[in-house]
């Protein structure tokens, strides 16, 4: 690989600090691909002459190094990564590190998220309650923060808007509402609570996603993703995540809507996902520590006429749910070991065998290391061996 940096004089500072290392964000990754945003936009490289093409992305397709593969180090979309040397003709690289990462999801898989935006109708489809309590518990589940954006005010009035606003606020959760059909902008504050983050958006179906992504995202964008142009496959295959740039900065994270997201916790956790029961035992104790909240003495969550709240029954139908699903798994200490549950696109849960992976690559990552350790290979010739085949796997 080679590199033609021509920094203009007034950006030689700048070039010198970048000349050999980018640091930039995993948008996308299909097969050994990474696409790699720059932090650098492609003004900035055409600034310091790296770069003379008209195209207005700094992103590169890149490899992992081969030490990267050796030490297994994965890598997740959102991760904030380092390219070395690249080939800015072809516009490719190789992925040389990986930053600490500060938090991740595992459905779907991505590095670093900030928050989750939620996103509901106020009408077709119509809020359900439950439905969107489901939903808010999953997301809890995450810890990360929680916008709450309520869309298709157009279909209600003013009247329903404003009890649905107050009904939230004594869940917890203030909301943003918006007309993604009549808004000729979008609210100023979902787009500071968006600036500068990356932020995974879900909700049921048909609420208007989408149409929310497209109206913050430039449409060309969305429509050509630098992997899945190259590599001639669609978005949205199954478990396919991508991050998209938003113009003032930050991701938005593209994943496939569910209609009833799994809640998967330990029955005496479930509380800790519901702010109304946050703030009650904020202020107050339970009798006893261990309490669930159902019906033990002392309770000073559960919900009586002098101290109710709405979300009472739907916590007691997750508790019974998540208690069931307990037992179960009690019953059958194996499922866990031998089914591997996976989310696919629209909510369908996918049961699978699981083959033993993690006995499987340990083995085989130690195997490995022993035999690198014997040969005493050099590692630089070995990744240099590596990264060539991955060039000749793309065509190059
Ligand atoms: P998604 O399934 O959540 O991605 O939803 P879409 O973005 O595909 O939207 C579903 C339907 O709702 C489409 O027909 C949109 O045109 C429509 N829609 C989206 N936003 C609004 C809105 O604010 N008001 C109204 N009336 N319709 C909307
Ligand atoms: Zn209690």
């Amino acid at each position: 690989m080679s590199l033609s940096v021509m920094p203009s004089p007034q950006s030689q500072a700048t070039a010198l600090t970048y000349e050999h290392q980018w640091p930039g964000t995993v948008i996308a990754i299909q097969a050994n691909y990474y696409s790699v945003q720059l932090d650098v936009s492609a003004e900035g490289l055409k600034d310091c002459g790296v770069i003379d093409t008209d195209s207005d992305k700094s992103i590169l397709l890149c490899i992992r190094r081969g030490l990267l593969k050796k030490l297994g180090q994965q890598i997740m979309v959102g991760d904030r990564v380092v390219v070395e040397e690249p080939d800015w003709q072809g516009m490719r690289g190789a992925i040389a590190a990986i930053y600490p990462r500060k938090k991740f999801l595992d459905r779907p898989p991505v590095a670093n998220v900030d928050q989750i935006l939620l996103v509901f109708a106020l009408a077709e489809p119509g809020l359900e309650p439950y439905q969107l309590s489901r939903f808010l518990v999953k997301a809890e589940l995450t810890e990360l923060s929680i916008t709450l954006c309520l869309n298709k005010r157009d279909l209600v009035s003013d009247e329903v808007a404003t009890q649905w606003q107050e009904r939230l606020a004594n869940w917890g959760y203030p909301v943003l509402m918006t007309s993604i059909r009549d808004d000729e902008r979008l609210p100023a504050d979902l787009l500071s609570t968006l600036q500068g983050k990356i932020t995974v958006v879900a909700g049921p179906s048909g609420v208007g996603k989408s149409s929310l992504t497209n109206r913050l995202i430039p449409d060309q964008d969305l429509k050509v993703s630098a992997v899945s142009g190259k590599l001639g496959r669609g978005r949205h295959t199954t478990r396919h995540v991508e991050l998209f740039e938003l113009p003032t900065g930050g991701f938005l994270a593209d994943t496939p809507g569910f209609n009833q997201p799994d809640i998967v916790t330990a029955p005496e956790q479930l509380s800790h996902y519901f702010p109304e029961i946050r703030q009650r035992r904020a202020e107050a104790n339970c009798q006893f520590s261990n309490c669930i909240h159902r019906d033990e003495p002392g309770c000073v969550v559960r919900s009586s006429q002098e101290n109710g709240w709405e979300r009472y029954e739907h916590y007691l139908s997750l508790l019974e749910e998540v208690t069931k699903q307990q037992q179960n798994l009690s019953q059958q200490p194996d499922a866990e070991a031998t089914e591997k549950v996976k989310m696919i696109e629209d909510g369908k849960v996918l049961h699978e065998p699981r083959l033993e992976a993690k006995k499987y690559r340990r083995t085989s990552r130690k195997t490995r290391n022993q035999a690198f350790q014997e040969l005493c290979l050099d590692l630089s010739a070995v990744e240099d061996l590596e990264d060539l085949e991955d060039l000749e796997d793309l065509g190059l």
